[in-house]
């Protein structure tokens, strides 16, 4: 059993209030590997942004959760070396699917998880969320959870179709399970195909296709209800095209990638929405860096030379969300 604290990390109690204050969001960025995250902890200590690591059970599976915990504790240290005197970092668990995995994640280490009910019977989802929330705040771990169903895929979580979070079923459910965060659906979604092409119109100008808008109108009934209550927005990534142009270019094959437009999720920032989840935009920059390189020196098998320039793109591209995106720079000086 290791204490989260004792790693140097923090978990998001005190981070939301203050977002929620200050009408920013903090980004949650999922990591699976070791550039993934220096590119997170540089682009946080340059920015002196509060920062969410997410570790999802994929990536657990995939890393090693002994290693993860080393990873996270060595990033508290990282991140004091790049100058950055009071890190603030949580290490999350994105989509726990059961008390075991919260249990095991709040034991190795965790300042926040996640418990991901949203598939079960609205009374089971409660019955689930409390009995996580009950062991991980005898912890001081926080605790999201899940009303309503996002449409794609990621990792292990799949859905077909999203619904909508019931805004008339909030404040139930938050006073039932005595959740820190709430993770809700209107209209983001999971991975890098976010909408088919029946739900998108077409710009006449560059041919691309264009999302449907987030509903705002169920973001606001759910802040009527709970207000002052930190949102979560999964599924938060735009898909830049200019990724998307890169690996098609180098031999990839992204037909009609789409994602949420930037200034959505501007908007919501400024909003209760407190947190909010990008994974597949560096997924996107990390692949269109290495195909470049391979397109252009076919020769190059020193891995360094690929995922060190896939390391600076992801940089670049977490700095631009907590600047100009999310508004978390200069929040945790
Ligand atoms: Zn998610």
């Amino acid at each position: 059993m290791v204490s989260y604290k004792e790693l140097g990390l923090v978990n998001t109690k005190e981070m939301f209030a203050k977002a929620i204050k200050g009408g920013y969001a903090i980004p949650a960025f999922n990591f699976n590997n070791m550039e993934q995250l220096q590119a997170i902890i540089k682009a946080a200590a340059e920015t002196k942004s509060p920062v969410i690591l997410q570790v999802s059970k994929g990536a657990r599976n995939y890393a090693n959760q002994t290693l993860l915990q080393y990873m996270a504790q060595g990033a508290v240290e990282y991140a004091k070396e790049l100058g950055w005197e009071k890190p603030q970092i949580c290490l999350h668990l994105d989509h726990g699917d059961s008390f075991e995995t919260c249990k095991s994640c709040v034991d190795f280490g965790f300042s926040s998880v996640m418990i991901d009910g949203s598939h079960l019977p609205y009374e089971e989802n409660i019955a689930l969320t409390k009995k996580v929330v009950e062991y991980a705040h005898a912890h001081d771990v926080t605790v999201e959870a899940e009303l309503g169903v996002l449409a794609g895929v990621e990792d292990e979580v799949c859905a077909a179709e999203s619904h909508y979070t019931k805004p008339e079923e909030v404040v139930d459910f938050a006073t039932r399970t005595g959740c820190d965060s709430l993770a809700i659906s209107i209209g983001t979604s999971h991975g890098a195909y976010k909408f088919t092409r029946e739900q998108c119109t077409v710009d006449p100008q560059t041919g691309k296709l264009v999302p449907p808008p987030l509903a705002f109108d169920i973001l606001d009934a759910i802040m009527e209800q709970l207000p002052g209550f930190p949102i979560v927005l999964h599924g938060s990534s735009s898909v830049p095209q200019e990724y998307v142009d890169i690996i098609n270019q180098y031999g990839g094959k992204l037909p009609d990638a789409v994602g949420i437009p930037e200034e959505q999720l501007r908007k919501a920032s400024e909003s209760t929405v407190c947190k909010i989840n990008i994974d597949s935009d560096s997924r996107l920059a990390f692949t269109a860096a290495v195909r470049k390189v391979f397109a252009e020196n076919p020769g190059e098998f020193d891995p360094r030379k690929y995922c060190g320039p896939a390391r600076d793109l992801m940089t670049e591209l977490y700095k631009h969300k907590i600047i100009n995106v999310l508004g978390s720079n200069g929040k945790a000086e």
